[in-house]
């Protein structure tokens, strides 16, 4: 479903991703570890062209993103799509923040009709009952009417979850999702994406949780200094680690 070569993305003179290739198959989860600064959230963020890119190319689900390819193999040519074709791509893609990013002002299933409503030019009606589906479903059926102030960190995030789902997105881009929580909440949003990776969604998430990430991932990808050093199953490379600097990232985390 994600299909991710040779990508590099330079800010200035500094080089953050230094020629990243990733696959990412439909229902697969992967779990980005890595310590600080060595491209986890830029490389997300470069998959829904939130970050354009220098070089290679990235396709999810037959999409090449940011751009269109003209030319023959080997001598094709690429244009950079208009903003509106941009933001048509990265409408089928969610993502979740480590910041929750609710607007105030709007309640929990106000929050979630908003895109759709908005976006899509659904009628609210339909769209209502399938915001509140969705807010059942992240175990939030009781605060459809609540204002983000009013719900803690971590239903905060779960009303996120439920505002990129209401998308019906093919892929899901997690950042940090709990690095801003409070520990006792943090189980409560893993419980979510826990659901979600169960039903199939095929997912990327930058986490440094381990527990989740060898529980849930199919795969782990271990990125450092802008390059994957590692992958593999998440019980080889969390358990057994092969590279030296995974192996030093592994034990400071511990
Ligand atoms: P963290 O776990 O801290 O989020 P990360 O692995 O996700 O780390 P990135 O956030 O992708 O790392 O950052 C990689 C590098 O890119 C860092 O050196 C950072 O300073 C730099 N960087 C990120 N965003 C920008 C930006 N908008 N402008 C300039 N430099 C940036």
């Amino acid at each position: 479903l994600v299909h991710a070569v040779q990508v590099r993305k330079s800010y200035g003179s500094n080089e953050v991703l230094k020629g990243i290739d990733m696959d990412v198959t439909a229902g697969e989860v992967v779990c980005l570890l890595g310590p600080s600064g060595s491209g986890k959230t830029t490389f997300l963020r470069c998959i829904n062209q939130l970050e354009d890119i220098q070089a290679g190319r990235i396709w999810v689900d037959g999409d090449l993103m940011g751009y269109r390819d003209q030319g023959t193999p080997g001598a094709s040519k690429l244009h950079r799509l208009k903003d509106k074709e941009i933001a048509a791509q990265r409408r089928e893609i969610g993502m979740v923040f480590q910041r929750f990013n609710l607007f105030p002002h709007m309640t929990a299933r106000e929050n979630v009709m908003e895109a759709p409503v908005k976006v899509q030019g659904r009628r609210k009606a339909e769209v209502r009952a399938e915001a509140d589906a969705l807010l059942d479903k992240v175990g939030l059926g009781d605060k459809a009417n609540a204002y983000p102030n009013q719900l803690s960190g971590g239903q905060q995030q779960r009303v996120a979850i439920a505002r990129a789902l209401a998308m019906q997105p093919k892929l899901m881009l997690f950042d940090e999702p709990t690095s801003a929580l409070d520990p006792e909440l943090v189980g409560e949003v893993l419980e979510v994406m826990r659901d979600l990776a169960g039903q199939g969604m095929t997912m990327i998430v930058v986490t440094h949780e381990m527990a989740f990430a060898r529980d849930v991932a199919d795969r782990v990808v271990f990125m450092d200094g802008g390059v994957v050093v590692e992958q593999g199953a998440p019980k080889d490379v969390i358990n057994n680690p092969q590279h030296a600097r995974t192996k030093d990232f592994l034990k400071r985390l511990r």
